[in-house]
């Protein structure tokens, strides 16, 4: 039996190290990846319930800035159970600072290594998907994110788009854009209708894929990223009937070979944010 459950685990090996990678053009239509920021409480009340539910994915991107607030963030212990049921844990760094600069992009892999040891604590893996604070980025945090091996990281829609904007970001197109540099094609604002929402998740060509943005639902300390719950459930099944296949970031891997990653003209530019 043992020797079966052996050849068995190891024939499983070799197949995911085989496993083909799938081209761009053969990422299904109608696949949307769904992130959440921030370690809000209600991902785990709210939100987390409902995509069990439904069936979904979800990547939730977790920083320790807020968390002393046990009232409307969540505890490490929590975070652990958000793992446990089956979603993807991503890094957000320790201080949520703008990581956009020389400085202190050059400082920001000693803060995914505080997150990545509080996560070892409750028994979470390392992360392998990182999203970018404030959505800020530039080269020296691209770096840090290399050397300590991050293979995602999602900014926002800017530059394309401005921050606040109620407008339809780029979607990810994975022969254009860096996996260390996934645009965020819908950032959900208080603003958001579910007619907006239809427009972000129908802006996708064939072969891209839409990133939407989450915060809290609701979102009690942050106002200006507020998602109400009612209109979350809405967005949420609107995909459910209409056949969209959500995923976490980390299923992204498959749709880059990292032996001809693209050479996105970002990778050597900055964003800062304005606030
Ligand atoms: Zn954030």
């Amino acid at each position: 039996m043992y020797n079966m459950l052996r050849t068995g685990m190891a024939a499983l090996i070799v197949l995911s190290l085989t496993a083909p990678r799938l081209p761009a053009a053969q990422i299904s239509a109608k696949t949307v990846v769904l992130t959440f920021d921030d370690a809000v409480k209600s991902q785990l009340t709210v939100v987390a319930p409902l995509l069990k539910e439904l069936g979904f994915q979800a990547t939730f991107f977790i920083s320790q800035r807020w968390m002393k607030d046990t009232e409307n963030f969540l505890t490490w212990e929590q975070v652990a159970e958000l793992h446990r049921m089956g979603f993807e844990i991503g890094n957000h760094s320790w201080t949520h600072s703008d990581f956009s600069k020389a400085e202190t992009g050059a400082k920001l892999g000693e803060e995914l290594q505080m997150v990545e040891k509080e996560l070892v604590r409750v028994r979470v893996p390392k992360p392998v998907s990182f999203a970018w604070c404030g959505n800020g980025f530039g080269p020296e945090g691209i770096e840090q994110l290399r050397r300590h091996g991050y293979s995602l990281a999602r900014r926002g829609m800017q530059p394309e788009v401005p921050y606040g904007a109620v407008q339809v970001g780029p979607a990810l197109d994975v022969t254009k854009h860096h996996p260390l540099l996934i645009p965020t094609t819908g950032d959900a604002y208080p603003g958001w209708s579910l007619e907006h929402f239809k427009k972000v998740v129908t802006s996708a060509k064939p072969g891209e894929v839409v990133v939407l943005q989450f915060h809290g639902v609701p979102d009690v300390t942050h106002s200006w990223v507020n998602t109400p719950p009612e209109n979350f459930r809405q967005y949420m099944v609107y995909l459910k009937r209409n056949g969209y296949r959500t995923i976490a970031m980390r299923d992204l891997l498959r749709y880059y070979d990292p032996l001809q990653l693209p050479d996105d003209p970002l990778l050597k530019s900055r964003f800062t944010p304005t606030q």
